[in-house]
């Protein structure tokens, strides 16, 4: 039966769920408290520049194609896909670089070169996670997250140990050089957690980097969200922006409406996409599942200082994506995980999208996104974004071998605080709740609300955790447990 249903939220787990639920005959309304869509995805310009205010790295486009071909169509149909070569480089102490290229083959080259026999190791290394690639990706993402028995397969039987040992184990025990080391545990931070704290089976990530590569849709990130928006709206989905919920109003244990902008209007079934400890505060404290402690012990994703800065030059030495890893990166981690504090001399990444798609920035122009990853909650002020910026700046031109401060004519930043009031974010998280092995599919935040009726959650604190390709899981997840019910 076709049952009317609000969507709180833009990102790509509501705009997905909305899709599936329109495709099943529902009446689906998305209500966006920003004035624009996306979530985490938004993008803005700023005098000739394009700026993705969020992610960057297109990974695993099979999972892309998959939530399209639900639709019958395909992400050519909506936006253009390059794959990058180098995919990216990382720059170490001295300014000397690896670059990642987008084959195996070339992949396996680089390892030769830096370690003796570092591509048979690879080959072995790789061909494992491409096995729990297959498992995990083609299969146990897809599972709602109901029961333990979900993840009881022959084939994550056969895996078990995989789930008790780290990726940071056995990136140690396979390989002797340091840089390569380094780049074998980079894929596993899109989860949120330390390598020594993810499970040994999430290389399935080394896979989606060495195996599948990295891409980029032509114009930017957001051009998926603005192509999912399309496809939500022929499908008969209403988009509001400037739509704030004020409150989920439940009636003998059941969802009845939401209070939008102050007013109120009814649903039959409401599901939220935004934050879920943020939704639950929209619900009478009786209504909600997890108390403030329970929200508190649980490992968050990062969050992140972000600049979008303008150059007025083109820039040396620089690929479309950047690792800084040439500092140490357990001190660091330390500073975001263990005693949460401003990491004294911190690894940061930089994307500079002009470098292969022209289109975002003027030309002889460069647009520059520079991230630090940081310690959710922690003190944000105007002072401390300036000092870190800086020192990223004095390094990334010492790493990179030219002057740019005086290049910049725009800059603009964005830290804890603006993803406490753009998002709601819990703490300030950049991306969600961390996939470590006490907080898996089974035992993350449920997509159905345990104590009201036809409430239900999606996106990154959900399953199967943070990221875009699983931010798409998640809205096909929530959409057939509520068709189910
Ligand atoms: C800086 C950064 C870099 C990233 N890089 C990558 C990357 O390279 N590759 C990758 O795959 N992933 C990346 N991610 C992660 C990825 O962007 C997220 O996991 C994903 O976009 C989350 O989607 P979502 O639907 O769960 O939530 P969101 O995108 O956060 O959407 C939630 C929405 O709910 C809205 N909302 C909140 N409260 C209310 C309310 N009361 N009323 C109405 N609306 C409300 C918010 O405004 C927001 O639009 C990155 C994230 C960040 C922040």
């Amino acid at each position: 039966m076709s049952k009317s249903i609000a969507v709180i939220g833009s990102g790509f787990s509501s705009l997905a769920a909305a899709c599936y639920l329109a495709k099943n005959g529902n009446s689906v309304e998305v209500f966006e408290k920003n004035d624009s869509l996306g979530g985490r995805a938004r993008r803005f310009k700023e005098s000739g520049f394009t700026f993705d205010m969020g992610p960057s790295w297109y990974w695993m486009p099979d999972v892309f194609e998959r939530f399209f071909a639900d639709f019958g169509k395909k992400p050519s149909d909506y936006y253009e896909l390059d794959k990058l070569d180098p995919g990216y480089q990382v720059v170490f102490e001295n300014g000397e670089t690896i670059e990642i290229g987008d084959s195996l083959d070339k992949i396996y080259k680089i390892f030769d070169r830096e370690e003796k026999d570092g591509a048979k190791k690879l080959k072995k290394f790789i061909d494992n996670a491409r096995k729990n690639y297959d498992i995990a990706i083609k299969d146990l993402v897809y599972k709602p997250g109901v029961s333990p028995l979900e993840l009881v397969t022959p084939k994550t039987v056969a895996k078990l140990g995989e789930f008790f040992s780290t990726v940071d184990k056995d990136v140690e025990k396979d390989f002797n050089n340091e840089k390569l080391k380094q780049i074998l545990k980079f894929p596993v931070l899109f989860l949120g957690a330390k390598p020594s704290e993810t499970p040994s089976f999430y290389s399935f990530m080394n896979y989606a980097d060495f195996g599948l590569g990295t891409w980029h849709p032509k114009g930017g990130f957001h051009e998926v969200i603005a192509g999912m928006v399309k496809l939500a709206e022929s499908l008969g989905v209403k988009i509001n922006t400037n739509s704030t919920i004020d409150k989920i109003i439940v009636e003998d244990k059941t969802t009845k409406a939401l209070k939008i902008n102050g007013e109120t209007k009814d649903f039959d079934v409401v599901l939220s996409g935004a934050d879920y400890h943020h939704t639950e505060t929209l619900l009478d404290e009786k209504h909600r599942q997890y108390s403030e402690n329970y929200w508190d012990k649980k490992v968050f994703a990062p969050s992140s200082l972000l600049f979008y800065v303008g150059f007025d030059k083109k820039l040396e030495n620089v690929k479309h994506h950047n690792l800084f890893f040439d500092v140490d990166f357990n001190t660091h981690a330390k500073d975001i995980y263990t005693t949460p504090k401003w990491p004294k001399e911190p690894l940061f990444y930089a994307n500079f999208t002009s470098k292969t798609d022209p289109g975002t920035a003027p030309e002889g122009h460069e647009n520059g996104f520079f991230l630090i990853p940081i310690a959710p909650g922690i003190e944000d002020t105007e002072e401390l974004r300036e000092t870190y910026f800086n020192k990223i700046m004095t390094r990334f031109e010492a790493l990179t071998g030219q002057s740019v401060k005086k290049n910049i004519i725009f800059k603009k930043s964005f830290c804890v605080n603006d993803f406490v009031k753009d998002y709601n974010s819990y703490k300030g998280n950049a991306y969600g709740m961390a996939n470590t092995l006490l907080q898996t599919a089974f035992l993350r935040p449920k997509l159905k609300s345990k104590k009201v009726d036809n409430l239900y959650f999606t996106g990154q604190l959900t399953v199967p955790g943070p990221g875009v390709p699983p931010a798409l899981i998640s809205g096909k997840l929530v959409s057939e447990l509520i068709e189910k019910n």
